[in-house]
C-alpha cells in the first residue's frame, strides 16, 4: 500500500494512524495535514477529509482560539476523518467505525504512556506539554 505523507505538524499522529489501518482503508489516504487558523477566523468545522482523484487528503486543525487543541480532541477528529474512507456519510456505521478507531488510538496513548489526554499539542513535535 502507498505511504502516507504527513506534514512536519502531524508526524507525530502516525503511531496512531498505523495502529488502527486495519480498520480503515489506509490505501485511500494521501496526505495527513495539520493546520493553524487565526483565533479571530476560528471555523465551525475542525477537519475534513477531500477527495484527491481516487485517494483523500485529511486536514486537521491544530489550534482552539490562540490555544492549541487538546490531544483527545485532535485524535477524535482524526478518526472521525479517517472513518470516511469506508463510510463517507455521517451514519450509524461512520460513528461506530469512528469509536473503534478511537479505541485504537486510545490503546495507543497507553502504549506511549501519554499521562493525560488533555495534553495541548506541541504541533510541530511530537512531545506534549502540559497546558
Ligand atoms: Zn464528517
Amino acid at each position: 500500500m502507498p505511504d502516507i505523507q504527513y506534514s512536519k505538524n502531524m508526524r507525530w499522529s502516525k503511531v496512531y494512524v498505523d495502529s488502527a489501518k486495519d480498520l480503515f482503508n489506509h490505501s485511500k489516504v494521501r496526505r495527513i495535514r495539520g493546520y493553524k487558523v487565526s483565533p479571530l477566523h476560528q471555523p465551525a468545522q475542525d477537519a475534513s477529509c477531500i477527495s484527491k482523484g481516487n485517494r483523500y487528503d485529511v486536514h486537521v486543525c491544530l489550534n482552539y482560539g490562540t490555544e492549541q487543541r487538546m490531544l483527545e480532541d485532535v485524535l477524535f477528529a482524526l478518526a472521525h476523518e479517517l472513518a470516511h474512507t469506508v463510510h463517507w456519510d455521517h451514519t450509524s456505521k461512520h460513528l461506530i467505525l469512528t469509536a473503534e478507531i478511537l479505541r485504537q488510538f486510545a490503546l495507543v496513548t497507553i502504549a506511549e504512556q501519554v499521562p493525560d489526554t488533555q495534553l495541548r499539542l506541541v504541533s510541530d513535535h511530537r512531545r506534549l506539554r502540559l497546558r
